[in-house]
């Protein structure tokens, strides 16, 4: 996989309290578990403050959600890392993303995988997203504007699918897209808390666990263009 690239106006401001605030993070995401050194490098490497709106910029090396407009949010780094640590278990080349949002899970999970393939239905999101994945030099990303809930059948079967937001049940399509072997990491629940779930198929047969409590925005069906 290419390595990040930037250009001098994207590095003004990462100077060395900048590095630091990055390397705290990383210390922090290995004292809450996250053992995946690829994973772990990849988080102090992806500048999440591009994935932020300027005025929270500051608070972009924090192990926080933060709001992206729309209703939406950026995932809170210690679930991105945990997310793509358990899907990197199973070895995916080709991975289903359902949630584009700002695009800073797709932005770890494309140095670390072949190709990704990334739904949003916010429509206003996905220029976004698609200017700061080719802003870094990321070109093994396919990204639409859609309703995820049914995968993206076309370009299936996928050996990964992470789903940054939550249904309330696991959506048979996302099943049916799931390559033998492949492994699915999703929330599942209502609106305040959710089980994270992974699920595996191996001979054609499902194996569920539950590896957390999380919280996400809901999985929505339908399209918006806000
Ligand atoms: N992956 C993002 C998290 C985005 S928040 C990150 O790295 O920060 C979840 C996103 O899922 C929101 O942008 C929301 O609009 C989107 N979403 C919700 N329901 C969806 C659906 N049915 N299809 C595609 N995207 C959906």
């Amino acid at each position: 996989m290419p390595a990040l690239t930037m250009s001098s106006s994207d590095l003004k401001g990462i100077g060395m309290t900048s590095q630091r605030t990055r390397d705290r993070l990383v210390a922090r995401l290995r004292e809450k578990g996250i053992q995946n050194e690829r994973v772990l490098a990849q988080i102090a490497a992806v500048p999440r403050h591009l994935f932020v709106d300027e005025a929270l910029s500051h608070r972009a090396y924090e192990d926080t959600a933060l709001p992206i407009g729309h209703g939406q949010t950026i995932s809170q780094p210690f679930v991105v890392a945990l997310m793509t640590q358990v899907l990197l278990e199973v070895g995916p080349h080709k991975v289903l993303e359902v949630g584009t949002g700002c695009g800073y899970q797709t932005a770890v999970l494309a140095q670390l995988c072949r190709q990704i393939f990334t739904i949003e239905r916010v429509e206003a999101l996905v220029p976004r997203a698609k200017e700061r994945l080719q802003r870094l030099g990321i070109r093994n990303v396919v990204a639409k504007f859609g309703d995820g809930y049914k995968g993206w059948d076309a370009h299936g079967p996928f050996d990964g699918i992470i789903v940054t937001a939550a249904p309330s049940e696991v959506p048979p399509e996302l099943l049916a897209q799931l390559a033998e072997g492949g492994r699915m990491v999703l929330p599942v629940g209502g609106d305040t808390v959710q089980e994270l779930r992974v699920i595996d198929k191996r001979d054609g047969a499902l194996t569920e666990r539950v590896l957390d409590k999380v919280r996400f925005v809901p999985l929505l069906s339908g399209v918006t263009a806000d």
